[in-house]
């Protein structure tokens, strides 16, 4: 979902973007104005993070799908140890792509005993001695897990993939050696990932990495190496705008915390409805749920539809249901899946 009054604002600068007789998708990125519009979304998220001097933010594309093998490729050599911290789906299949690249990647903690629904105890995470880096995933978008602190790695760089949480909430970036997202969660549209990355871990890509995914060339070129995804950088800045006028993230922390109080609250009041994560790991813009009676899923989702609540039907590979309440869904649409949830449990109770 992204914000009503960003899309409208975008439909009404469409036809003659600037001044320009033509769309924002139709400019050259080289054209002044799309220079212009980049250096402001570039800017907006350097203020609204308070991303430090020392990091580089890059516009790359290929989603946090492609980071999977972007940090790979620019934070290690084959041979390499990578540490993983695994709490669910992506973190998985980011461990897996690492594989691909000559590594050896460790799961220094691995929550499957749990079956995804836990994050480790702050504290025990211990990286490896000499580790290139470590990846974890604060938010884990299939299963609504979220870390709820950030880990201590010492000398060994931390590297997130905060596709589904970025924006969420304050975030202290100078822990961090990299941040990658795909923004198709609370950053826009598709296309692209946002990656954020310190100064000092921009020379360490293997010589054959392909120069779109080089963070190095990517930096040095302000994420015009070649054509980037001109919309989607154009349609963040609308976004970051947005931002802003909701109180930064300090304003859109509140708003946040209390949609997801407010749905959890409800669902462990029921006898009907269930959410099966540990309380101190429960995400934000994730809540997967629950009925006792998994027939009614279908039902469940095709009545939801006609409601005007789409989207609930849990990640196929897990079933059941999962409410995405990402930064642009108001308390309103909230309150209004706890009242359609009242009224199917007292129809099917
Ligand atoms: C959605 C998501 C992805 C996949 O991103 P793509 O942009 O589709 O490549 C990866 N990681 C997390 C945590 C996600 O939520």
């Amino acid at each position: 979902m992204m914000p009503l009054e960003v899309l409208e604002q975008a439909q009404a600068e469409l036809p003659d973007w600037q001044h320009t007789g033509m769309s924002v998708a139709e400019v050259s990125h080289r054209s002044k104005e799309f220079v212009a519009c980049a250096d402001h979304t570039q800017e907006l998220l350097r203020q609204i993070l308070g991303i430090p001097d020392n990091y580089r933010v890059l516009f790359i594309q290929g989603g946090a799908f492609g980071q999977f093998a972007g940090v790979p490729l620019n934070l290690s050599k084959p041979g390499d140890t990578v540490d993983f911290v695994l709490t669910g789906q992506w973190g998985t299949k980011a461990f897996k792509e690492a594989k691909r690249f000559g590594l050896n990647p460790i799961a220094v903690t691995d929550e499957k005993a749990s079956n995804y629904t836990t994050t480790p105890a702050q504290g025990t995470i211990q990286p490896t001695e000499g580790a290139a880096y470590l990846h974890y995933t604060p938010n884990e978008t299939i299963g609504g897990v979220e870390f709820g602190y950030i880990p201590e790695t010492g000398d060994v760089p931390l590297v997130a993939d905060m596709s589904s949480t970025i924006l969420s909430r304050p975030l202290d970036v100078s822990k961090f050696g990299v941040i990658y997202a795909g923004t198709q969660k609370n950053m826009g549209p598709a296309g692209m990932a946002v990656v954020i990355v310190r100064d000092d871990l921009l020379d360490r890509a293997r010589l054959d990495t392909p120069s779109i995914w080089s963070y190095q060339l990517m930096a040095e070129n302000n994420s015009m190496l070649n054509t980037p995804p001109t919309f989607s950088i154009y349609l963040l800045g609308k976004i970051l705008e947005w931002v802003i006028a909701q109180g930064g993230l300090d304003g859109l922390a509140v708003r946040n915390r209390t949609k997801a109080e407010t749905f959890y609250a409800f669902l462990d009041a029921s006898d009907f409805y269930s959410n099966p994560v540990a309380h101190d790991s429960r995400s934000w813009m994730n809540i997967p749920f629950l009925m006792a009676n998994a027939d009614l899923n279908k039902q469940f989702v095709a009545q939801a539809e006609q409601a005007g609540l789409t989207n609930l039907a849990g990640h196929r590979s897990v079933g059941g249901m999962r409410a995405s309440i990402y930064n642009a869904m108001p308390q309103a649409g909230v309150d209004a899946l706890i009242e359609f949830m009242k009224e199917f449990e007292r129809v099917h109770a």
